[in-house]
């Protein structure tokens, strides 16, 4: 079955054809960074590194554009009565790096292309298709056919006098004319929320700044453009509506679009305590790879409903995808001599077609991860049996690979069991070659006490033929860690 995916332009499943054969070109509406984002932003953003992960592993080469809006009103606000937007990135792409997500291609900040949104407006003007009303520039949606195209909105239908854009709805022609140049009446000293302009100073609109960046970064046509349902309108159907105008051609073939996150059934709001971010659930003990892996559970399309248990049982089936790896990879050549690895093939080869065939069809999140299990089940029927052997575990843990490829859970566990804290596992480190010295002394009493000491911090040692490894059991107290006092 060839790739699929929901295309909100059309509302039908379409095959996927990128414009050149074997290369996507993919745009991402970013975060506005005047204020932390919240697990619900990560929902979109962490399927859509899903979405880029997938279309590598089906061979294509990605290059992903990602703004970041650091111009619209709320951020101007913010860095205003703050001065923080700068803070505000740094933060989202520190939790971006916590949920291990790919660096994209180009993440262009909205104020280093202020020009190339300039430009558009030029274009749009001798278009023909602009009016200023009181120093700013608006889109006439009347008179450009195409306008509402993405979800077949008849311009015909919107109703004047509709509240749509506050105060500067009165002075419009149409009341869903958006604005492309907004006049500098709001000034606001020593901020870059002001730029010189052809119609004096101001600063851009925020649906042109994804069109100028798509375009300086992608071209004229690009494959994907992606964000959250609640992108769709109005800015999505703004944005294709200028980028088309000034080209006059067709801006994206597949538009992509995630369903929101809730919490506890309801809207996340600080007064309920049921505001989460990256930072906040970390800081109560949740594990990057289960939130990670929660948020990509369900199907893009459906709302998912983010909740405590819902994020322990998370936690669980990481773990058991990672206990059942680390049981391949204690497989050894002569653990299993005697066995033959039938099967593991046929368990790998019906893992792949039923991965691809789920995840081929928009992204089925919820087949592909059936069958991981299923091979998880089968494969560890097999070790409790001995019937696998180094080359059936090895085919199998090259299946895991390519379903971590994808979904990137394993990986992130792996680094937390590494770096919870580095110095603890340091220390941690260090106290096992003195184990190792001790039994290779035959002080197996100080050997024992060594285990005993890490126990009792909460850290599990597992021996295997050629190491020794650890992990945290779940009770570890990281906080009781002061490296400072070990150094004795
Ligand atoms: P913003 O910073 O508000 O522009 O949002 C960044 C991204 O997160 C956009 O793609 C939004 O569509 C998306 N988003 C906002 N709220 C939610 C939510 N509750 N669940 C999922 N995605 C969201
Ligand atoms: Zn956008």
């Amino acid at each position: 079955m060839p790739l699929q995916f929901y295309n909100t332009l059309g509302r039908r499943l379409d095959t996927f054809e990128p414009v050149n054969p074997g290369e996507v070109r993919m745009y991402t509406c970013g975060p506005t960074v005047y204020d932390r984002a919240h697990i619900g932003n990560f929902r979109t953003f962490i399927w859509e590194d899903m979405l880029r992960r997938y279309l590598r592993h089906s061979g294509f080469r990605v290059t992903q554009v990602m703004n970041v809006t650091d111009v619209d009103d709320r951020t101007i606000k913010a860095a205003i009565e703050s001065g923080q937007t700068l803070a505000v990135e740094k933060t989202f792409f520190d939790d971006w790096e916590v949920l291990g997500l790919e660096t994209v291609e180009h993440n262009p900040r909205a104020t280093d292309h202020v020009d190339g949104m300039i430009e558009l407006v030029r274009r749009l003007e001798s278009a023909g298709l602009t009016y200023e009303r009181d120093g700013s520039i608006y889109f006439a949606i009347d008179r450009f056919p195409g306008y509402g195209r993405l979800i077949d909105l008849d311009p015909a239908e919107l109703k004047p006098g509709e509240r749509v854009e506050g105060d500067e709805e009165y002075s419009k022609e149409n009341p869903r004319d958006f604005v492309l140049w907004k006049g500098g009446a709001r000034d606001v000293e020593g901020q870059v929320a002001v730029w010189d302009s052809p119609w004096g100073s101001g600063r851009p609109g925020w649906h042109l700044e994804c069109s100028a960046m798509a375009m300086e970064f992608l071209g004229e046509q690009l494959d994907i453009h992606t964000g959250g349902v609640d992108n769709i309108f109005p800015h999505h159907v703004n944005e294709m509506a200028q980028s088309e105008a000034v080209t006059g051609k067709s801006f994206a073939r597949y538009w992509l679009h995630a369903a929101h996150l809730l919490v506890d059934g309801g809207k996340m709001s600080k007064s309920l305590g049921n505001f989460h971010t990256v930072a906040s659930l970390v800081e109560r003990g949740a594990r990057p790879s289960a939130i990670r892996y929660l948020l990509l559970s369900a199907h893009y399309r459906t709302q998912l409903n983010f909740t405590l248990e819902g994020l322990a049982a998370a936690e669980k089936a990481v773990e058991r995808l990672s206990e059942f790896k680390k049981r391949l990879q204690d497989v050894t050549a002569d653990s299993a001599s005697s066995k033959e690895s039938t099967g593991a093939q046929d368990a790998v080869d019906a893992w792949k077609a039923a991965f691809h065939k789920a995840m081929d069809e928009d992204l089925g999140v919820s087949g592909a991860l059936g069958a991981t299990f299923d091979l998880v089940r089968e494969g560890n029927a097999a070790l409790d049996e001995g019937r696998l052997d180094l080359s059936g575990a090895e085919l199998i843990l090259g299946a895991l690979d390519r379903f971590d490829s994808v979904f990137g859970v394993l990986a992130l566990r792996e680094r937390e069991d590494r770096t919870v804290n580095p110095d603890l596992a340091a220390w941690v480190e260090d106290r096992i070659q003195a184990r190792a010295q001790a039994r290779i002394d035959r002080d197996f009493a100080a050997a024992d006490a060594i285990r005993t000491e890490l126990d009792e911090r909460g850290i599990v040692l597992e021996d295997t033929a050629s190491e020794t490894r650890w992990k945290l059991r779940r009770d570890a107290d990281l906080d009781a860690f002061d490296p400072a006092a070990q150094k004795s």
